[in-house]
């Protein structure tokens, strides 16, 4: 996907999440930052596989170092607009386990309804 970077410019975020508009959060400088931060902090390795975070719903069958490339937000931010730039609500994923832990993995047998705007980092 065509990832359009908008200027940099004042938005709060809150508002703008709560009307929906995740994909221009998502493409803004605020979360090329915060996501930054994030895996620095988690040291651009899975905290999944690592054992060291779970969802309380799915766990690793085995502790595992794999490099972190997704920041997940441990609560949605559609459901909480407030915690999207909380570092404390995000957590450095590997492509895999953001699969799992979103129920997106293909050996889900679950048919699941596609969320509107996915979470693409
Ligand atoms: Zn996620």
């Amino acid at each position: 996907m065509k990832k359009r970077r908008e200027r940099r410019k004042y938005y709060n975020w809150e508002i703008e999440i709560a009307k929906g508009n995740t994909d221009r959060f998502y493409n803004s400088t605020d979360w090329e930052i915060l996501r930054e931060e994030v895996l620095k902090r988690d040291k651009r390795q899975c905290q999944f596989f690592l054992g060291k975070w779970n969802d309380g719903k799915h766990f690793p069958y085995a502790i595992k170092i794999i490099k972190a490339d997704t920041v997940h937000h441990i609560v949605p931010i559609k459901q909480r607009p407030d915690l999207a730039l909380d570092i404390n609500n995000c957590i450095s994923l590997s492509f895999e386990a953001h699969e799992i832990i979103e129920e997106r993995h293909r050996w889900s047998w679950r048919k699941k309804k596609k969320p509107i705007t996915e979470e693409r980092w």
